[in-house]
């Protein structure tokens, strides 16, 4: 075999794309992107922020009705070259060339493409990125809530998490848990209830559990007994409650979530590293090592730790390698830091059992983003896996053997899907 065989192979594998925050069919028909809110408005903009854009350029640039696509672009186009070598200005490079036919990114081409972009938000063109170009198996969504309205077309390739993070977090959404529960929760009897009730709903219908409550508290877990739980509900009832109190209603939460998960043989999914946006960030809240005591706690749980703990790799290698019941995930890594997300699977494959990896999620809003994030995994991962037949550490069959299994196999076996 020649390498092109190995590059071949990861071209036509069927991805299955684990995390994306997709928005439904009738947003992307009515209410879809122009060209600088496709290719900027994902996480691309953040990193403008961080090389200096100015809120009102920032403003102008993820709002079409402001001016001009030329006058929004010169503004920004400063911040643009400071940040087009990173991870997510890769991915903006790719989306131009592969769907706009764009090889440089100038307001003239950028004027040029906005009718391909509104040309592609209908239905059909919407599930074609995603699964024809895009070569996706299925889309695993996280759009917060614990129900949704099934989608127009294919609805078998469109799956969702049911999202726990509210709860995790301590808060508890009186108004929303009656509408879909009938419960007031006023006790931890109640709540209980409202929990084992949104699960029985919703749990059949759901390819996983899902919360991202590391954007609000440390993700160091407690056992918590049912005393001091009643204490934390009441205080979060009564006024909201102090950050203790929340991470006390929140531990106790979580832990009911994933007894339910065991129940329904749903794979709890965690976010873990870094933030989104700016200027928020307590890195000491999102290390994997806090979830050591929750995962020796629930041997019988599969936890899928996301982000592959961005930037702690290392720590969430020695992880997998110790913990059964932990699965890895390389969601939007490939776009916050792909030298390290390649860096990272070289040092997973060498140290962890090769059965707990997952190459993808995009962790985006438009079919068109899901594309372009895809391109770059795919992009990476044969940069990654080269690297290894190059250094005589895999033959190419073992690399081919590798990708099949974390673009896709591995991800059919933790999420029940054979
Ligand atoms: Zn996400």
């Amino acid at each position: 075999m020649s390498s092109s065989d190995l590059a071949f192979e990861i071209a036509a594998i069927r991805l299955v794309d684990t995390h994306e925050h997709l928005q439904p069919a009738g947003a992307w028909r009515e209410n879809g992107p122009d060209i600088l809110q496709d290719l900027f408005g994902h996480y691309a903009w953040h990193d403008l922020v961080s090389a200096g854009l100015q809120p009102d350029a920032l403003e102008r640039l993820l709002n079409p009705a402001s001016g001009s696509i030329t006058a929004r672009f010169n503004d920004i186009r400063e911040a643009w070259e400071r940040t087009q070598f990173a991870g997510y200005g890769e991915a903006i490079r790719l989306s131009a060339h592969h769907t706009y036919g764009i090889d440089e990114i100038t307001a003239e081409a950028l004027e040029a493409a906005q009718p391909i972009v509104a040309s592609l938000q209908n239905d059909a063109e919407r599930l074609r990125l995603m699964r024809e170009v895009a070569l996706l198996d299925h889309v695993q969504i996280d759009d917060m809530q614990w129900n949704r309205v099934p989608e127009p077309l294919s609805p078998e390739f469109f799956t969702y998490d049911l999202s726990m993070w509210s709860f995790c977090r301590g808060e508890i959404e009186n108004e929303k848990i009656a509408a879909e529960t009938g419960v007031t929760v006023t006790d931890l009897d109640s709540l209980r209830n409202a929990i084992a009730s949104i699960f029985l709903k919703n749990a059949p219908h759901s390819i996983a559990v899902k919360s991202q409550h590391a954007y609000d508290r440390s993700l160091a877990w407690e056992e918590r007994t049912e005393a001091e739980a009643t204490h934390a509900l009441q205080a979060v009832l009564r006024d909201g409650g102090t950050s203790i109190d929340r991470a006390v209603l929140g531990d106790w939460c979580w832990a009911r979530s994933i007894e339910h998960a065991i129940e329904y043989g749903l794979p709890f999914k965690v976010h873990t590293g870094m933030f989104a946006r700016n200027g928020r960030m307590t890195i000491a809240w999102v290390r994997p090592g806090h979830l050591t005591k929750l995962l020796a706690r629930y041997p019988e749980a599969r936890f899928v730790l996301m982000h592959i703990g961005y930037p702690y790799g290392d720590e969430l290698i020695s992880i997998a390698k110790h913990y059964a019941n932990v699965w890895v995930d390389l969601c939007w890594a490939w776009s916050i830091d792909p030298y390290s997300s390649s860096d990272f699977v070289r040092r997973f494959i060498h140290a962890a059992p090769v059965n707990k990896l997952f190459a993808y999620g995009g962790d985006t809003m438009w079919p068109t983003n899901v594309l372009a994030y895809s391109l770059q995994a795919r992009r990476w991962l044969t940069k990654t896996l080269e690297a290894e037949v190059a250094a005589g550490d895999l033959t190419e069959k073992q690399a081919i053997t590798i990708a099949e299994r974390i673009m896709r196999r591995n991800q059919f076996e933790c999420f029940d899907l054979l």
